[in-house]
């Protein structure tokens, strides 16, 4: 019903599905604020808050302390980094036992799943290799 069309709007949904990144808002703002002055951070987040009711993007989860967003709605597994916080896509790791009962309609109590949300946690491939290196030698 009668939503305006906002091209702010637009630009913070592309930036979210312009990346793999799974940005949080301080990097949608970062991004678009030189392209679009008069955007701020409070808008940045209204929008966000729209497209998560319109199902247009999906939160990942709190990394870090900032929640982070994804243009990808399509459910997939996330591999988060606990040392610099990388959220990465695994994409084909999609079918679990889980994903299965939940299609048999086997699940207790007779629950229904409206979504499914798979976090792995560990370090990326930078971080762990940075994790071998003794700290005396890791440089400054
Ligand atoms: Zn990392
Ligand atoms: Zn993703």
């Amino acid at each position: 019903m009668g939503r305006k069309h906002s091209k702010k709007r637009d630009a913070v949904l592309k930036a979210i599905q312009s990346t793999h990144s799974h940005p949080g808002a301080q990097w949608i703002y970062d991004t678009l604020k030189p392209s679009i002055p008069s955007l701020s951070l409070g808008t940045v987040y209204r929008n966000i808050n729209v497209f998560l009711e319109e199902g247009a993007v999906v939160s990942v989860g709190t990394v870090g302390g900032e929640e982070r967003f994804d243009g990808r709605v399509s459910p997939h597994p996330h591999l988060i980094c606990c040392r610099c916080g990388k959220v990465l896509d695994l994409p084909c790791l999609s079918e679990g036992d889980g994903a299965q009962a939940a299609e048999a309609g086997n699940l207790p109590g007779g629950f229904v799943i409206d979504y499914r949300k798979t976090v792995y946690y560990g370090l990326c491939g930078e971080c762990a290799a940075e994790a071998q290196v003794p700290p005396e030698t890791a440089g400054s």
